[in-house]
């Protein structure tokens, strides 16, 4: 992908989550000068890159910092805060040691009614040195097929989100409140969420992200162990067992009703600020 083909897609993107600020801006607009300039160059360039040029493999190439113009600052307004249950040495659960250990454990289980309807289990996927970590409620039709997270509609434009503040699908991880296909695409029944919960936590507790964003009511329920509008969740920084944990709206929600997706994108840009701070 060129340039030029790269900018446009970030500015439709931008476009996408409400930012018509920004395909305003001077900055947005790719000025060749000034301090925002694009100082990229394209990984299938020949020239050696120069100083300026050089960024860190793991960060994306389309404008890193287009995405802070006019984003809201980091809440102040206090959270839910949980913390990690103690355990006495009596009560130590089986721990997989990685997430290999977990995507098998999740393969072969049969703790709840979800495992009857299920053509495959869908643990998760990403990078496991992730900084940032997106839960959703739990598989749809695509992703029971295919064994992968948000890879429909929805995933489409979970998508376009990671990559509207600057990151890329492949250095976050993306996992479920449950793991197996509710039938009919209903929600995840609590005793079934309830039944799933401790391979999440167990992901959560293996990757240690720094940033965890809850998309949607189902999962920050299930995280915040409280039942709560969404209205109520958005807009404060909660404290997963020390992880800091914003709440949006689930991308669904957002093809349903596009007028969240500015919301979200602001909610977004909070997780993206936390996981710099
Ligand atoms: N919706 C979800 O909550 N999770 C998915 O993986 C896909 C759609
Ligand atoms: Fe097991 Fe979770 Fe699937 Fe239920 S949804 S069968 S608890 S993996």
């Amino acid at each position: 992908m060129t340039l030029d083909e790269r900018e446009r897609r970030y500015l439709r993107i931008q476009k996408e989550l409400g930012g018509d600020e920004l395909i305003l801006s001077d900055e947005a607009v790719g000025q060749s000068s000034g301090p925002a300039a694009v100082v990229e160059t394209p990984s299938t360039a020949s020239s050696a890159p120069t100083a300026s040029s050089v960024r860190p493999p793991d960060r994306p190439p389309d404008r890193p910092t287009a995405w802070q113009k006019g984003a809201p600052a980091i809440p102040t307004t206090s959270g839910i805060n949980v913390s990690a249950p103690e355990r006495s040495l009596m009560d130590i659960p089986h721990l997989e040691e990685n997430l290999d250990e977990v995507a098998a454990a999740i393969a072969a289980c049969r703790k709840c009614f979800l495992c009857e309807g299920r053509t495959h289990t869908v643990p998760g996927e990403g990078s496991p040195s992730a900084g940032l970590m997106f839960v959703g409620e739990g598989p749809g039709q695509v992703e029971d097929e295919t064994g992968r997270p948000f890879v429909g509609r929805a995933g489409e434009l979970l998508n376009q989100i990671i990559q509207s503040v600057g990151l890329k699908r492949e250095e976050v991880f993306i996992a479920n409140a449950v793991k197996c296909r509710p039938p009919g695409n209903r929600k995840p029944l609590p005793d079934e969420i309830a039944a799933c919960m401790p391979y999440l936590e167990r992901q959560i507790e293996l990757l240690r992200p720094r940033v965890l964003v809850a998309l949607g009511a189902t999962a920050a329920e299930a995280l915040l162990q409280v039942r709560r509008s969404l209205a109520d969740l958005r807009g404060r920084v909660h404290s997963y067992r020390g992880i800091p944990l914003v709440v949006t709206y689930h991308p669904a929600a957002l093809l349903r009703n596009p007028n969240w997706k500015k919301p979200t994108w602001d909610d977004i840009r909070i997780a993206r600020q936390l996981l710099d701070r």
